[in-house]
């Protein structure tokens, strides 16, 4: 296949992702991202196969599980440091009847992966408040989200790939594809919350939903397993908790709140009245699509430009898969999944 050169502006997840497959297809990558990461830096990096309100699995999940865990192993040899964390998540029920949806699912084939047949041992858990029984899920994970950020900037800046600096928009010239007098095939932007500060992208709809979570130390609280209740409780070793995430709509301040602190303790309370230390407040900023499905595609009129973004909560999950779709996309003109496409909102 013959080389095209590619700049990819933000280094986050849908950057970085989209990168190792470009450069897997030996084409030549640039990336510029100025340092400052809000979203796939401080996420928790959970990776839960399930929709637990609707009790339904994750959008493409075979195919996401099959894609992701790979992507981040391979990444833990390069980086020689462990990304990929398997967990197993114990959704506490809130209902009967969520616990009967549960039961339903657990019998049909496309769920028996995921979902552990409810036994007497999650009947009787008790090391937080069990009104409805528990049920055990399988295949989670979490990814250690700095060091995945971190690791990259240091890998790229090693193979010199990386510009560590602010997308100059003066020195680009977006019918070209130039910047700072170098001519690309392709640019695409994937700059997360701050999509709309790109004149060219920013009738692309990507929200901005904070997100907080505090960090706890707590020898009341189970350190083998990630307790799932109106919040998530992620054991992290050492008696050392992340508690999250609030959701917090077109709100792009970077500052914490004592409100979402106290909101995120208050739904830890449903699990157990468990002493414990604060530690640590953590706040960032995701990118969302209302219709909750990212955007991905080719500008309308300026044909050399192109859009990766709106992961949304699920980001560690999907980004792997989809930037193998936006790699085929633009090198074979495979087109773009639907639900996905930046065609369902703009330049149909
Ligand atoms: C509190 C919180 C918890 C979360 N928990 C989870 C979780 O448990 N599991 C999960 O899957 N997802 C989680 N997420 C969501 C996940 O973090 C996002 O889906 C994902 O990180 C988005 O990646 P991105 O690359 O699109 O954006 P970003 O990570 O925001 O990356 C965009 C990059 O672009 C760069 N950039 C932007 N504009 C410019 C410019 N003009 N010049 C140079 N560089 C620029 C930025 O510096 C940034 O590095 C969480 C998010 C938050 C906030």
């Amino acid at each position: 296949m013959e080389q095209k050169k590619f700049l990819i502006i933000g280094a986050g997840l849908a950057g970085t992702t989209l990168a190792h497959e470009l450069l897997k297809a030996r084409q030549q990558v640039t990336l510029v991202d100025k340092g400052e990461n809000h979203a796939t830096a401080i996420a928790a990096g959970m990776v839960n196969p399930m929709v637990f309100r609707r009790m339904n699995k994750s959008w493409r999940l075979d195919e996401c599980m099959q894609d992701a865990v790979p992507y981040y192993l391979k990444l833990e040899e390069k980086f020689q440091k462990q990304l990929y964390f398997p967990i197993t998540i114990r959704r506490m029920f809130s209902s009967l009847q969520e616990r009967e949806f549960w039961e339903k699912r657990q019998e049909i084939d496309e769920f028996k992966s995921y979902l552990n047949t409810i036994n007497e041992a999650d009947n009787n858990y008790s090391e937080a408040i069990n009104e409805f029984g528990s049920g055990r899920l399988n295949q989670a994970f979490w990814v250690d989200a700095l060091a995945y950020y971190e690791g990259n900037r240091n890998y790229f800046q090693s193979i010199d790939c990386l510009l560590d600096e602010e997308f100059d928009l003066a020195q680009f010239d977006e019918k070209t594809a130039s910047y700072k007098g170098v001519e690309y095939d392709k640019v695409v932007f994937c700059c997360g919350y701050l999509n709309k500060y790109i004149p060219f992208f920013a009738e692309a709809p990507v929200e901005q939903t904070k997100g907080q979570t505090v960090t706890i130390e707590s020898t009341d609280l189970p350190e083998d397993e990630s307790l799932n209740r109106k919040c998530f409780v992620l054991p992290l070793g050492n008696h050392i908790f992340r508690i999250g995430a609030t959701y917090e709509w077109n709100d792009e301040s970077l500052t914490t709140s004592e409100s979402s602190k106290d909101l995120l303790l208050e739904h830890l309370s449903v699990l157990g009245d468990f002493p414990l230390k604060i530690l640590d407040q953590s706040v960032g900023v995701r990118p969302t699509v209302l219709d909750r499905r990212p955007i991905m595609g080719q500008h309308p009129e300026l044909n050399k430009l192109f859009i990766f973004n709106g992961l949304g909560t699920k980001g560690y999950l999907m980004a792997p898969t989809l930037a193998k779709d936006m790699r085929a996309f633009l090198l074979e003109g495979k087109e773009m999944d639907k639900e996905v496409s930046l065609e369902r909102f703009w330049g149909r």
